[in-house]
């Protein structure tokens, strides 16, 4: 069942999605050569912590961070590590997830960490492209899957592998809620886009193959040729002109 929000509960989620962008925003100087993915996880819950907020993560499904960090062929799901330390020419995935007297907010970012190949700063902004794509989809009266249509249609014209195993989703007094936003598909499929819809819209682009497998971890998503993955997140409500973003500041 699809929640609609009212115009008061968007803006607890908004609150939400503030609060993860900041706490990104805070860790991209974090984002260098010699740091671990764990660091970057303690300085983000702190952070929310000190702001009134709590990890939407930590301990979901038995999650056991507040970030997710996923460095290039990681597609998504990655778990900090002290071990994991950053090199130059790398890029990370940090999706952040918080909630808010009670609503939620998901928001990710792909980095680059110092100077990058073309071939990985093409990936990072053609994935934000995808996702800027999608958003303008968001509109009343679109179908659900013009968002997916158009993300796919955006990347795969650009040669990028669309990864299909994990999807966008609603968000609001959940995490996850319905409808689930794939990255892919026809136009004109699924429920009529309305007011007061929440959706999480997460493209996830690979430079090769779509395909992707979960590490023995049980967590992290990484591609199947092993080539680099890129993730971007907004957190939007469906509007007259398209989505709104709420997740950014
Ligand atoms: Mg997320
Ligand atoms: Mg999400």
């Amino acid at each position: 069942m699809i929640t609609y929000r009212s115009p008061r509960e968007i803006e607890r989620i908004r609150e939400s999605c503030q609060l993860v962008a900041e706490t990104l925003q805070r860790l991209q100087p974090m984002i260098e050569p010699g740091r671990t993915t764990h660091e970057l996880d303690r300085t983000a819950e702190a952070f929310i912590r000190k702001q009134g907020g709590l990890s939407a993560f930590k301990g979901y499904r038995g999650f056991p961070a507040t970030l997710c960090t996923s460095i290039n062929s990681e597609v998504v799901h990655g778990i900090p590590s002290k071990k994991r330390k950053l090199k130059e020419g790398d890029i990370i995935g940090v999706d952040c997830g918080a909630i808010v007297d009670g609503y939620y907010g998901d928001h990710a970012i792909t980095f680059p960490v110092g100077p990058i190949d073309q071939d990985l700063q093409s990936l990072i902004e053609d994935t934000r492209g995808a996702l800027n794509a999608g958003i303008t989809q968001a509109r009343i009266g679109n179908y659900l899957s013009d968002i997916s249509h158009t993300i796919q249609t955006f990347a795969e014209q650009r040669g990028y592998g669309v990864v299909k195993d994990f999807v966008g989703h609603g968000i609001g007094t959940e995490l996850h809620e319905e409808p689930q936003v794939p990255n892919f598909g026809p136009p004109r499929r699924g429920p009529r886009l309305r007011e007061g819809m929440v959706l999480a819209l997460e493209p996830m682009l690979n430079l090769g193959t779509c395909d992707v497998h979960i590490l023995k971890d049980n967590w992290t998503v990484i591609t199947d040729d092993g080539k680099p993955s890129a993730h971007f997140e907004h957190t939007i409500t469906v509007a007259e002109g398209g989505g709104i973003i709420l997740s950014q500041l």
